[in-house]
C-alpha cells in the first residue's frame, strides 16, 4: 500500500459514517412515523370498538326501561280487566292486553340480541386489547430507541464532523486534495475502492479492471482513479 494510504481509508470510514448519519436524519422519522402510525391504529379500532360497546349498552338500559314499562301497562290493564262490567270493555281491554303482550315479546327478542351483541363486542374488545398490548410490547423499545437516535442526529453529526477533520490533518497532502476532489462530487461518500488481487474489480462500481490498470496498481506509487467511477483505487494482495 502506498504510504499514506491508511490515512485516507480511516478518512473515509469516518466519511462513511457520515453519510450514514446524514442518511438515519430521513429516515429514522420515517420510520417512526410507520411505527406510530401501526400504534395509533390499534388504538383507533379500540376506541370504535368501546363506543360502540357503549352504544348498545345504552340501547340495552332504554330497552329494559321500556319493558318495564309495558309490563305494569299489562298489569294495570289485568287489575281493569277483572273490574269490566261490559263486553265492550272487556274486548277493549283484552285488546290492549295483547298489545303490550307482543310489545312484550318483541322487546324480549331484542333484548336477548342485544345482549348477544354485546356480548361479542366485549369479547372483540378483549381481542383487540390483547393484540394492541403485543403490539405495544414489540414495538415500544424499537420507537424508544428511533426517538433517542433522531435526538442525537446533531450531536452525532458534529462530533464526526471532528473525528473528520482530525483524521483529515494526518492525510500527506497531496493525497488528501486527491480525496477532496472525488468526495465532493460523490453523494455516497465512497472514494476508496480496495481492489484485491483476486477479483480484480473496482469495489466501488464494480467495473472489471483492465489487466495494465491492475499491473499499475500492483507496483504502487502514485494516485490512481477508477476510470469508471473516479474512486481512488488501493490495492491490496
Ligand atoms: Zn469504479
Amino acid at each position: 500500500m502506498t504510504e499514506g494510504f491508511e490515512t485516507l481509508t480511516c478518512l473515509q470510514e469516518i466519511d462513511l459514517k457520515i453519510v450514514g448519519i446524514e442518511k438515519s436524519r430521513e429516515e429514522f422519522p420515517e420510520q417512526l412515523a410507520e411505527l406510530e402510525a401501526v400504534l395509533q391504529s390499534a388504538t383507533s379500532s379500540l376506541d370504535a370498538l368501546r363506543e360502540k360497546l357503549g352504544k348498545a349498552v345504552k340501547t340495552k338500559s332504554d330497552l329494559k326501561d321500556q319493558l318495564e314499562t309495558a309490563k305494569s301497562a299489562l298489569d294495570r290493564s289485568q287489575e281493569r280487566l277483572s273490574a269490566v262490567k261490559t263486553n265492550k270493555e272487556y274486548d277493549a281491554v283484552h285488546v290492549e292486553m295483547e298489545n303490550f303482550k307482543h310489545t312484550l315479546a318483541g322487546g324480549e327478542k331484542r333484548m336477548e340480541k342485544i345482549s348477544d351483541d354485546i356480548a361479542k363486542v366485549e369479547a372483540q374488545i378483549a381481542e383487540v386489547e390483547g393484540e394492541a398490548k403485543s403490539r405495544t410490547d414489540e414495538l415500544t423499545p424499537r420507537v424508544t430507541e428511533l426517538r433517542e437516535k433522531i435526538a442525537s442526529i446533531d450531536s452525532d453529526l458534529s462530533e464526526a464532523a471532528a473525528e473528520r477533520t482530525a483524521a483529515a490533518a494526518l492525510v500527506p497532502k497531496q493525497l488528501l486534495r486527491a480525496y477532496e476532489n472525488v468526495h465532493r462530487g460523490k453523494k455516497d461518500g465512497r472514494v476508496i475502492s480496495i481492489v484485491n488481487s483476486t477479483d480484480r474489480t473496482c469495489q466501488v462500481c464494480f467495473q472489471k479492471l483492465q489487466p495494465q490498470v491492475v499491473n499499475i496498481l500492483r507496483r504502487g506509487g502514485g494516485i490512481n482513479h477508477c476510470q469508471n467511477c473516479g474512486s481512488i483505487m488501493i490495492w491490496q494482495e
